[in-house]
């Protein structure tokens, strides 16, 4: 008797899993378990002995049971030990730092544009980038065959339909849409098909509208005046020279001057002391009848310019690359 516990206690000291002390505890008690086994033997005995072999097989029975739902006790508390041992916080150590994140340097810059222009009672207004043809080339008064459909390299997605060249046909649809007198913005995204270090095939531009009786060349200088120099400081000299554009008669190209050798001469203004930065001028007749409105009443204004240019010019970026690539350490400059 003594010698069968013995031994069962000695076989299930090492035990650490329920899955191991089941198994063993089937080999003592199970049906075919060694102690079952004695108790059956108790039939072949003489009926005086059966008696006393009962009680004694009984209570070894017993005896083991007690002995494995105690190990099984154990066993349980010491997993749950454990797993508490385990999932122990320490509050001493220091948390986990999370990366913030920030603004895109190209958004930064068009929200700038946007708080310039709003300070000045401009509204922004939006179009899409899939667009006719006809509202981003023929209303704008260049039918086809215009050459300068030819500086403007398309991603046609059919006959009449592409991806928009410029931000000008928003304002084809708004002089269609709302009534004037308007002063609005259109900042968006643009597709040419063009890349190099200062082409990108996507990039953005911010349009500029006035639409209204008495407006003229010098409100347009102002107004442009006072933009550059907000945006690039108050120092900032400008320059106006005579260019061409379809859309707009006289057309302007405003130049400030080089924010690197500060109208010295230097490589990136090709020695010239000045930057191209924006395109402006005194909306065409055609426009304004292609959208309906009577040129002998209605005057306009229109100016834009490359988002992506300032911003390169703005924080000394050299290739427009940067600026889609996302890659972290340039993006982490701007935070
Ligand atoms: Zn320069």
């Amino acid at each position: 008797m003594r010698e069968i516990l013995e031994k069962l206690n000695q076989g299930i000291k090492e035990i650490r899993d329920l899955e191991n002390l089941k198994r063993i505890k089937a080999e003592y008690l199970g049906k075919r378990g060694y102690i079952t086994k004695l108790l059956k033997n108790i039939s072949t005995l003489p009926a005086e002995e059966k008696k006393n072999y009962g009680e004694m097989i009984n209570s070894l029975k017993k005896e083991a049971e007690k002995i494995f739902s105690q190990k099984n006790e154990g066993i349980r508390k010491e997993i749950e030990n454990l797993s508490l041992e385990r999932e122990k916080l320490d509050i001493s150590l220091p948390g986990r730092r999370y990366a913030k994140g920030s603004l895109h340097p190209l958004n930064i810059v068009l929200r700038e544009i946007e708080g310039i222009f709003e300070g000045l009672n401009f509204s922004i207004e939006e179009g899409p980038e899939i667009e006719y043809e006809l509202y981003n080339f023929d209303m704008l008064n260049m039918p086809k065959e215009h050459p300068a459909r030819d500086m403007h390299d398309t991603f046609y997605i059919d006959e009449d339909i592409l991806l928009r060249t410029h931000t000008s046909p928003v304002q084809i649809r708004v002089l269609r849409e709302k009534v004037p007198p308007l002063m609005f913005i259109s900042p968006g995204k643009v597709y040419r098909r063009d890349a190099d270090v200062s082409h990108s095939p996507m990039f953005h531009q911010v349009e500029g509208m006035i639409v209204d009786r008495k407006v003229s060349f010098s409100h347009l200088k102002g107004i442009m005046t006072v933009f550059l120099r907000e945006f690039f400081g108050e120092e900032t000299r400008l320059r106006f020279r005579p260019s061409y554009f379809p859309f707009t008669e006289p057309s302007a190209e405003v130049d400030i001057q080089c924010i690197i050798c500060r109208g010295d001469g230097c490589r990136l203004c090709s020695y010239t002391g000045f930057l191209e930065i924006l395109g402006c001028g005194v909306v065409h007749p055609n426009v304004f009848k292609a959208a309906g409105y009577d040129p002998k009443i209605w005057k306009g204004l229109a100016f834009g310019m490359g988002v992506e240019r300032m911003a390169m010019l703005k924080y000394g970026i050299n290739d427009i690359r940067l600026l889609f690539e996302n890659d972290y350490r340039f993006l982490k400059i701007f935070a």
